[in-house]
């Protein structure tokens, strides 16, 4: 994403790199003993400055030596001691560029403790530095305690209970029984606790040299923090607030109370009806999980489509099959206020031009989230944030104040969490190192897990029309597609976005059965710059939902109906 800020970087990306940042793995390390070992023997290589092997659990070593120390001459000596070593990556630092920032306690203070600042955790220790990981709330953030992990398991659950009610989609009448709503969400505690375990708490027993704090942390100074009282002055600080969720400011919702994604992935009991505000990813995935439960569901969309980012025909099949399923949606909807004089709410709307009240037992608000950047004590430290709060980020994911960095959820959209974990080991290493690595989002895949799946990557046919490229287009409706056929579950399409000259493919749409899965073909497709004519040449296996891109890239000159088998 360049120039976010339009701060360069300081230092000189073209000056002749003189020294090397090399990363191992080792295998065959037992304790800590092995760990001290190894590292001795990579600091005895000649021309080696500094060496870190940041405890034996993590597997790891990073190196900084001359640029004519040799990755065999590092493997060398790890084999002597007796480990297996192999370099993973080999990178060429630029002049001046210093190894570590050091601080007083911490080389890096991180604030939350989430994907984003995991991520840079442990690039951090990898790198040698000692990291001060700061968590007011639960550890691990939202991904695995009150996003992805509980919403996709639920949602398969969902599935599961829908699937076995209605075999086949055709012909539905009335929504499925209630199920055991209870025994759900105590399974999903039960995972989102063993994973919260394995994949954070346990993490941070793997390296020493990252330390847990539990309180509030609130900056005071461009290079300094406080935690319930107690002051820090680390080298660097990385900003990993995360988001929250945010509703609009509708007369007398506040009032009214609701429920935000957070309640309602921990609902003690199943309401008769919901209105939804918002169909967006987190409005459309929870919508039909309740329905899929035997909720009577309702959505109200202020835009002209669901699922808005999407293309208007991914728009109007997701419509069209969540209203099988008996979900009433509504767009350009404008409420006018909310009340809840009794049981229910009453939600008082312009729907198609005319009033109506709209009313359920309960009311969720998904109309997205905004970042955790109040009360930070931004504006002490020099960080500036923009208008929705979202810390302001250069390239490097460098704030305003040159010795804080931010990445995840709170330098705002993208919001997935691969996106988090990325920016925060890249954060972490260009605030350790100044290693300049910029923040690259081209050819980001993204997945809405309703039921069929939608997944895109790279550009829409209105955004590359904005952004004035002449383009052609396909569209595959999934009757066309094999496996969609097999399944008996057609509901869905593929649309391609290329460019009309070259045949460059610029973006994929996929709203199918699995649909996430077959984004990360297209998503190769996108990334390396692959042309329409490459996916034909490429084989696809029959009957798969992935050879659905091949048959949308025949489909621009070819009418795929009158093809045989495996589209040939
Ligand atoms: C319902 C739902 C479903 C989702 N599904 C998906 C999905 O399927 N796929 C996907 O990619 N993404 C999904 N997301 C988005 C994803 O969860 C987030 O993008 C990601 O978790 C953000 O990670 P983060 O590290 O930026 O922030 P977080 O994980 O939110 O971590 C921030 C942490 O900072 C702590 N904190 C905040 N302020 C302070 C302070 N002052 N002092 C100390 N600690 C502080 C917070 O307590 C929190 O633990 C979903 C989100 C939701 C809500």
């Amino acid at each position: 994403m360049p120039g976010r800020l339009g701060v360069r970087e300081r230092g000189t990306r073209s000056a002749m790199a003189e020294r090397v940042q090399v990363t191992l793995d080792v295998q065959g390390m037992t304790c800590d003993g092995c760990a001290a070992h190894v590292e001795q023997a990579l600091r005895g290589v000649a021309g080696v400055e500094e060496a870190k092997v940041p405890g034996w659990r993590a597997g790891r070593g990073t190196v900084t030596a001359g640029v004519q120390v040799g990755n065999d001459a590092l493997v060398g000596v790890v084999e002597a001691a007796g480990y297996r070593g192999q370099v993973r990556e080999r990178r060429a630092l630029r002049e001046g560029q210093r190894f570590l920032a050091r601080g007083d306690t911490y080389d890096l203070m991180i604030v939350g403790s989430g994907s984003a600042a995991f991520a840079a955790a442990i690039k951090a220790a990898e790198l040698g530095a000692t990291v001060g990981l700061v968590e007011a709330d639960t550890i691990g953030g939202t991904c695995v305690n009150i996003g992805c992990v509980p919403s996709k398991t639920l949602i398969k659950a969902a599935e599961l209970c829908y699937r076995a009610a209605y075999p086949r989609f055709e012909g539905l009448t009335a929504c499925p029984p209630p199920s055991d709503w209870q025994r759900v969400v105590q399974q999903k505690d039960e995972l989102v606790a063993a994973l919260r375990q394995g994949k954070y708490v346990d993490v941070i027993k793997v390296y020493p040299s990252i330390s847990l704090l539990r309180g509030r942390a609130r900056l005071t100074g461009p290079r300094s923090l406080s935690v319930d009282g107690v002051s820090y002055a680390p080298g660097k600080i990385l900003i990993a607030t995360g988001s929250r969720p945010w509703a609009p400011p509708i007369p007398g919702l506040a009032e009214a109370g609701f429920l935000d994604s957070t309640d309602a992935v921990s609902l003690p009991s199943l309401p008769s009806s919901l209105l939804a505000i918002g169909a967006g990813a987190i409005g459309l995935e929870l919508g039909q999980l309740f329905a899929r439960f035997g909720v009577r569901v309702m959505i109200l969309e202020a835009g002209p489509y669901v699922a808005g980012g999407e293309e208007p025909e991914v728009g109007r099949a997701l419509t069209e099959s969540l209203g099988q399923e008996k979900i009433r949606i509504c767009t350009n909807v404008r409420i006018e206020r909310v009340e809840k004089p009794d049981a229910e709410y009453a939600v008082h709307a312009i729907i198609d031009g005319k009033p109506e009240v709209c009313r359920g037992e309960q009311l969720l608000v998904a109309t997205g989230r905004r970042p955790n950047t109040a009360d930070l004590g931004l504006a002490a430290a020099g960080v500036a944030v923009g208008p929705r709060g979202d810390v302001t980020v250069n390239e490097h994911l460098q704030t305003t104040s040159p010795e804080i960095y931010a990445a995840g959820d709170c330098i705002g959209e993208p919001m997935y969490v691969y996106v988090a974990a990325y920016a925060g080991g890249l954060a972490a290493e260009n605030a350790l190192t100044g290693a300049g690595r910029v923040y690259d989002l081209s050819a980001l895949p993204h997945v809405v897990f309703t039921d069929p799946q939608v997944a895109s990557v790279g550009l829409s046919e209105r955004a590359a029309r904005a952004a004035g490229k002449a383009v052609q287009t396909a569209v595959l409706p999934l009757e066309h597609v094999p496996r969609a056929l097999v399944a008996r579950d057609t509901r869905g399409l593929f649309k391609m976005v290329a460019e009309a000259e070259t045949g460059k493919i610029l973006g994929v749409h996929v709203i199918a059965a699995d649909a996430g899965e077959v984004i990360q073909a297209a998503t190769l497709a996108v990334k390396f710059g692959l042309r329409i004519q490459d996916l034909v040449e490429t084989f696809h296996p029959y009957l798969t939902m992935a050879e659905g891109l091949k048959l949308t890239a025949l489909t621009f000159d070819r009418d795929v109906s009158r093809l045989s088998c495996c589209a040939t």
